[in-house]
């Protein structure tokens, strides 16, 4: 079976959010499973691998004429193959989203990926698209019907829909039909209609994404396709993330030699200029510091947390203007405190130091699709503290492997947290947890079955 990827984001090469990570470690559990994965994503300034090798161009037909791109491959140690759309004008740029014409990158992006895939002598079997970015691929294979390949999307979160204009379409030559939502054209809906297959990433999101709370308009048309989503629950990889052999962390350890997480906890302490000498409980948080995360209740847990005398370290992308004044400010505030440290960056090394370093890790979310932080930080064996929310709802279980309360308000929050505090008192429960925390598989070899066992249940509809 050939299985193909079709995304915005890979760890380590383009990563934003937990999309990279799934793009990275689903592909290469997958690898063990099926004859071919191939990844396609687009060749962004940051990519710079020194095994790329140019393939060839393409041309490829968008606003009304022939535009030409390189094709570009590498290979990831695991054999999965690696495929970047080299087309400067729209990817050559200092981030990989936030522009204003992200509709027409990612547009164009995607007929640039069929015009590819029409060039190889057989289509792949499966082609699996990942959200809005790549939700327009089911429909150009479909009504085109130049490719026989089956599509699968999964939604890693419905917040993000690619809402665009009719000119937008007209500058791919696709008919709007299915892509209709309340007054304007939505990519996602079309996504929705058109693939063979949907998924999320949790059973619970599976669930929400169909009421009116959690379905972000999008509940009526999920409801009608209904039959075809299915949540499977991201995990995470072993290779990847793994406190004995992480790249990233001065000491590394395993269940049984936990002494080498105080001694990361004291490394980062003295790395940050935190208090080394004060022996309380470390909260961290590492989130896109935007609504969804519940910012102003990571603000809580930091308030609380030094008012019970711990330390609070927040890794932060700061994506939203307005919560990223708001932390700016508070790091300002709290420039020379010695129990509290705020980083307002993307920083990969410095977020496996965090995971190592951590007693306890917040994710207050208002609503999570699956949150691959709290799982990082269990198999780190920082104990989480969560929102009863989507995909926190089936990783994290109150007092057995982390903390867990439903309403979201400071009250609650502060409320678990303290009992968290107390277990760090209580030296033998917190044990406890974090050894169910560390021992719990998270990884990727069940759900990469169960994504096989999708693929093989939609090729026989052929
Ligand atoms: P989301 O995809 O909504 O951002 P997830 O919990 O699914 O949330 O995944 C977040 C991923 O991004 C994790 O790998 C986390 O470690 C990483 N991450 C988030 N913010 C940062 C940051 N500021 N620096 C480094 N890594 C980050």
């Amino acid at each position: 079976m050939k299985v193909v990827h079709v995304a915005a984001e890979c760890a380590p090469f383009a990563k934003v959010g937990g999309l990279g990570d799934v793009l990275y470690g689903l592909s290469n559990n997958l690898m063990q499973l099926v004859d071919q994965v191939e990844v396609i994503l687009p060749k962004y300034k940051i990519i710079k691998l020194d095994s790329m090798k140019k393939k060839g161009g393409v041309d490829v037909f968008f606003d009304g004429k022939f535009q030409k791109i390189s094709i570009v491959q590498s290979m990831m140690t695991g054999g999965v193959i690696l495929t970047f759309i080299e087309a400067p004008y729209f990817f050559n740029r200092d981030e990989i989203y936030g522009y204003e014409d992200d509709i027409t990158r990612f547009t164009f992006f995607c007929v640039a990926v069929i015009a590819y895939l029409k060039t190889k002598e057989t289509p792949p079997d499966i082609v699996h698209l990942h959200d809005w970015q790549t939700a327009i691929i089911p429909s150009l294979i479909k009504t085109k019907r130049e490719m026989s390949s089956k599509t699968i999307l999964t939604i890693h979160n419905l917040a993000y829909q690619g809402v665009c204009q009719k000119i937008d379409f007209e500058k791919i030559g696709l008919t709007t039909h299915g892509f209709i939502h309340e007054a304007s054209l939505n990519l996602l809906n079309g996504g929705i209609v058109y693939a063979d297959q949907l998924t999320t990433v949790s059973p619970t999101y599976a669930k929400e994404i169909l009421t009116k709370k959690h379905g972000e308009g999008l509940q009526n048309l999920l409801n009608q396709h209904r039959e075809k989503l299915v949540g499977i629950l991201n995990g995470i990889d072993y290779d990847y993330w793994n406190p004995m052999t992480d790249c990233h962390l001065p000491f590394h350890y395993g269940r049984s030699n936990l002494n080498n997480k105080k001694k990361n906890k004291l490394y980062l302490q003295k790395m940050l200029a935190l208090n080394a000498e004060k022996k309380a409980p470390l909260v961290s948080t590492i989130a896109r510091l935007v609504p969804q995360k519940g910012p102003e209740l990571i603000k809580e847990a930091f308030v609380y947390t030094l008012k019970m005398g711990g330390q609070f370290v927040l890794l932060g992308s700061t994506a939203d203007p307005e919560w990223g004044r708001l932390f700016s400010d508070l790091k300002d505030q709290f420039a020379n405190c010695p129990d509290v440290h705020f980083e307002l960056s993307y920083n990969e090394p410095l977020s496996h130091l965090v995971y190592a370093a951590s007693d306890f890790f917040v994710v207050p979310s208002h609503f999570e699709p699956c949150g691959l932080t709290q799982m990082i930080a269990m198999h780190y064996g920082a104990v989480p503290i969560v929102r009863e929310t989507g995909g926190l709802i089936d990783t994290v279980f109150n007092e057995k492997n982390g903390f867990t309360f439903q309403i979201p308000t400071g009250e609650a929050l502060t409320t678990t947290l303290k009992k968290a505090f107390k277990t760090f008192e209580e030296n033998e429960k917190l044990k406890q947890m974090i050894a169910f925390g560390m021992e719990k598989d998270v990884s990727w070899n069940h759900p990469a079955k169960q994504y096989l066992d999708l693929y093989k249940g939609v090729l026989s509809l052929r």
